[in-house]
This record gives C-alpha cells, structure tokens and sequence, in this order.
C-alpha cells in the first residue's frame, strides 16, 4: 500500500539539472504582461491573506534546454518579504495545445543569467500543467541548482524574477499566488539545521496557532458511495489522526472541517491517475471540472472508493504545491482512495479503526504535498541528488545504501534507524506507509513551510 509520489510517475521526466539556462536580454520591459484577471482575497482575521494575478506569458524568444524546443516569456517581477511570504505560480496550458511547462525563477531579474532550478524543476518538468512556489525551504541553498540564498522574512524583497517556458504557448495562462500573511516573529526568525538524528527538528514550539480550512468531499456515482455513511463522524479517527498530526508543536495548525457529498458521475472511479489531462475518469478531470463543490478558501479534499490505474495508491496530491485558492485547474485538490486503505473490512462497510488512523495518515500526508512539501526520501533512496529527498534540512533521509534486500527502493522497515541519513519512515511525508503504522513525525522546517501556504492562516 504505497502513497505513491505520483508526480514522478506520470510526468514526463525531462531532467534539466546540468543546463542552467542562459539567455539573450530580450530588452522587453517587465510590464508588457497581458494581465487577465485580478483578485485579491484579503481577509486575513477570518480566512487566508492571498493576492491572485492571471497573466498571458507572451513569448519573446526560444531555447531547447533539454533537446525539446521551448518558447519563454520576458522576466516577470517576484516579491518576497516577511508581509508576503511564499508566492506561487500555477501554468496552464489550454487542453486543446498541452505540451511541456516550466518556470525558471531569477536571482536577480535584471540578470538573465543568475536563473536557477527550482526543487521542483530540478526534479522533472510538468506537462500541460505545473505549479511551482518559493520558497520551498528556509534554508533556500539547499532547495536550488545551483544553490541560491533567497529570504522571505525580511522588510524587504530582493530583485526577484520568474520566467514561463511553453513547448506551445498558444492561450497558456500563469497565476501568481501570493501569500500576504506577515509571519509572525517567530517564524520570520525561525532557522533550519542539519538532521542529525532520526529526531532532529520534531520538538520544535511555534508560539502561535494557525488555522486551516478542509473541504471534504464524498464523490458518488454510478459505482457505488464513496463511503456508506457521509459525515465527519463517520471518520471521524481519521480526521481526528489528521488533526493530531497537524496540532503537533512543530506544526501547530488547527484544521477546520466542513463536509459535503457530490453526485459527480466518472469520477467515482478513477482510471487515470495524471494531472496532465482532463477526460472523465482521470484525477486532472476531477480536479478541473468540480469548482462548483470547491472552497476557494479551503484546501479541497475529494473521498473516492478506488482508483484502477495501478491499485494500492492510497492517494495523491494535484502538486506539490498544489494551486492555493485556484479552483478548476488539473491540479486543485487532493483525493484519497478508500478501498486502498481496507486490509480487514470489505468494499462497501465502514473502515476499522486502523484502517481509519492510516487514512487519516493519507490525509496527513497528501496535504503536505499540497502546502508544499516533498517525500523526506523518494523510493529509490538518497544517493545525494536534489531529486532524491526533500529540500528540508532537518528531514532524516534514507540513503540508498539502506536497501538491505536490493530491490531498488527503500522500504519502510529499512528507513527505521537512529541517524539522519538511515531514518525518515516515521515521518508524515515518508514514500510509503501500511496499516497499523503511524507515521506523524512532522520536523519544524516542514512546519514552516506548512504554516507558510497562502491557505493557512
Ligand atoms: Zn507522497
């Protein structure tokens, strides 16, 4: 039973980590942008503080960066400051044109060639939809290649940029996302260190509590209930495994629930596991087409009995992130399988108590990836690139010399040791999990970075 990190299986992996990209300066100003939309959600005392701009990337020139050709746009603006902390950007491609993506961010916009490949960029590149955020760690060095030093929690944004890469630009389309929550003290001064243990980072105390909205949703259909009762009392030791992890001292965000179920026809089973597309049957289907069951103030949360593309998959983010507040994209939400987390009940009944905590577990974990982080160590195991691990310095990982059975990834019982580079299977954002494990570890970097999406507040 695998939380498979999807991602990494359905992208197309175009790995673009020796080619840092140089270009020509186009000479074209920041503010020929094209600007679609504005809105802004500023509401800070009783919801998320975001600002949200759509914008048309206009194509200025072309490069072929890994042997495919891609058109980019002109160096867009990019703040970051302790009053606007994380930024996000969300590239569509129309369904009709899709085609590979990616932003490349700029130490410096005045600069073309101080770019640098994102965590999420160095690790693969999205097709037909991307969403991407900055930062993904306190300790930015560690996140990039080449390492750059970037800081969100000062007065201040450095001269930041951004750049939109489309094998296809016809009627693409960029939303920034900016959190505009100031940090609090605590947070602005928070530093990362180095996991030096399997415990390094977790007793962390942030001093003040946030708060994070969930949307539940029970998707039924011609294949049956989701599940046989529909409240939040019904799995309610899920939710309450979710909330324990999330009420952690490293964490400290209180979760409100609310819970709806939604006749949604095709997707109470789910055939295709991609977000690249948007046919009945596939999770970008899903995710695209259900605005009108979705909270645009609330991380949005799709229950569905099963999927049948590979079998086991516990669940799956849209992103890592995942777009905060943009309802209809392909990547606007998360789902958790039901019947995946069965090992003693039937399809059909209500969950046992385990299999309820290792829901609850899913929960934990696919959130995470939707606020922005990464497994601590993917499957196959640490061998010291920035693909393998998250971009977190006080994350144990496992290195791939701790696959004992040399079956190519390391297992849950071989990421159980006492170091930082041996251990990690107790952590929520371990690759993988099974019933009757609990796997609440959550460091204060991860919290950080929770604590720090546009949605918490
Ligand atoms: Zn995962």
């Amino acid at each position: 039973m695998r939380k498979y990190k999807i991602l990494i299986l359905f992208s197309i992996l175009l790995f673009l980590s020796h080619c840092v990209k140089k270009k020509a300066d186009s000479g074209i100003p920041d503010n020929v942008l094209t600007v679609l939309l504005v809105n802004s959600i500023l509401n800070s005392s009783t919801g998320p503080c975001t600002t949200t701009e759509s914008i048309e990337p206009i194509p200025i020139g072309a490069w072929s960066p890994n042997g495919d050709v891609f058109q980019y746009s002109s160096i867009y603006p990019v703040t970051l400051n302790k009053t606007r902390p994380m930024v996000q950007v969300v590239l569509e491609n129309l369904d009709s044109i899709p085609g590979g993506l990616f932003p490349l961010w700029y130490l410096d916009r005045n600069n073309p060639s101080t770019g640098f490949l994102n965590k999420d960029v160095a690790t693969y590149i999205g097709f037909n939809t991307h969403t991407s955020m900055l930062p993904y760690a306190k300790d930015t060095s560690y996140a990039t290649s080449p390492a750059v030093s970037i800081s969100n929690t000062v007065d201040t944004s450095q001269p930041l940029g951004v750049d939109f890469n489309f094998e296809d630009p016809a009627g693409a389309k960029v939303t920034f996302v900016n959190s505009c929550r100031k940090l609090e003290i605590d947070e602005s001064n928070f530093q990362t260190s180095t996991a030096l243990s399997s415990t390094s980072g977790l007793n962390h105390f942030w001093n003040s509590e946030k708060k994070l909205n969930v949307n539940l949703i029970f998707v039924n259909g011609g294949n049956g209930p989701a599940y046989p009762i529909q409240t939040e009392q019904a799995i309610e030791v899920a939710l309450n495994r979710w909330k324990e992890n999330y009420a952690k001292s490293s964490v400290r965000i209180k979760l409100n629930v609310s819970v709806i179920s939604a006749d949604l026809s095709g997707y109470d089973m789910i055939f295709d596991l991609g977000t690249e597309t948007g046919f009945p049957g596939s999770l970008g289907g899903l995710f695209q087409t259900t605005s009108f069951v979705g909270k645009p103030n609330a991380l949005n949360v799709f229950i569905v009995r099963e999927e049948i593309q590979y079998g086991g998959v516990l669940g799956v983010s849209g992103g890592i992130p995942g777009p905060a507040t943009i309802l209809g994209t392909k990547q606007s939400g998360i789902v958790v399988f039901v019947d995946a987390h069965r090992l003693y009940s039937n399809p059909g009944e209500v969950m046992t108590y385990d299999e309820q905590v290792l829901l609850g577990e899913t929960l934990s974990h696919e959130a995470g990836h939707f606020l922005g982080l990464w497994h601590v160590t993917e499957a196959y195991g640490d061998s010291g690139s920035i693909a393998d691990k998250d971009p977190l310095r006080d994350t144990p990982t496992c290195n791939s010399s701790n696959d004992i059975n040399f079956n190519g990834i390391v297992d849950l019982n071989e990421c159980l040791g006492g170091s930082g580079t041996n251990s990690g299977g107790r952590n929520m954002m371990f690759w993988s999990g099974a019933v009757g494990f609990t796997q609440g570890e959550i460091t204060a970097e991860q919290g950080w970075i929770l604590r720090l999406n546009p949605l918490v507040y």
